[in-house]
């Protein structure tokens, strides 16, 4: 990453930390971390009660599970991508195209910290 200056990647690492915590906030508000397996899954905002609960309580839980299962997936998955950006500039492989080896453009990189290729192998 000799390619990007000093500024350029410290602007780069406060964006994935920027979206990192973000994702983290909307993660937590639409799902549950699984304590075992530290991954997370779309909950409603009540399930606990989700069997005793009135039908239409019960109803409102699985609309909310419906929209929030695949949206905490989604979420989820660029969590693992910005968070393996950043374990990329710790180890100083950061902004090298994993296809072709050759540097990523900061341009393509502001637009999106977490890229993992090259424009030519997105
Ligand atoms: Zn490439």
């Amino acid at each position: 990453m000799k390619h990007l200056t000093e500024s350029e990647l410290e602007a780069l690492r406060a964006a994935l930390d920027a979206e990192h915590a973000s994702l983290q906030e909307e993660l937590a508000m639409y799902g549950k971390k699984d304590v075992t397996t530290g991954e997370w899954e779309g909950s409603s905002a009540d399930e606990t009660t989700m069997e005793e609960a009135d039908p239409t309580d019960a109803a409102d839980q699985i609309e909310e599970l419906i929209v929030n299962v695949p949206l905490v997936a989604e979420l989820q998955k660029r969590m693992h991508e910005v968070e393996a950006a950043m374990t990329r500039m710790e180890e100083g492989s950061y902004g090298i195209c994993e296809v072709s080896g050759e540097e990523i453009d900061f341009d393509r990189l502001e637009a999106n910290p977490a890229a993992k290729t090259c424009v030519e192998h997105a």
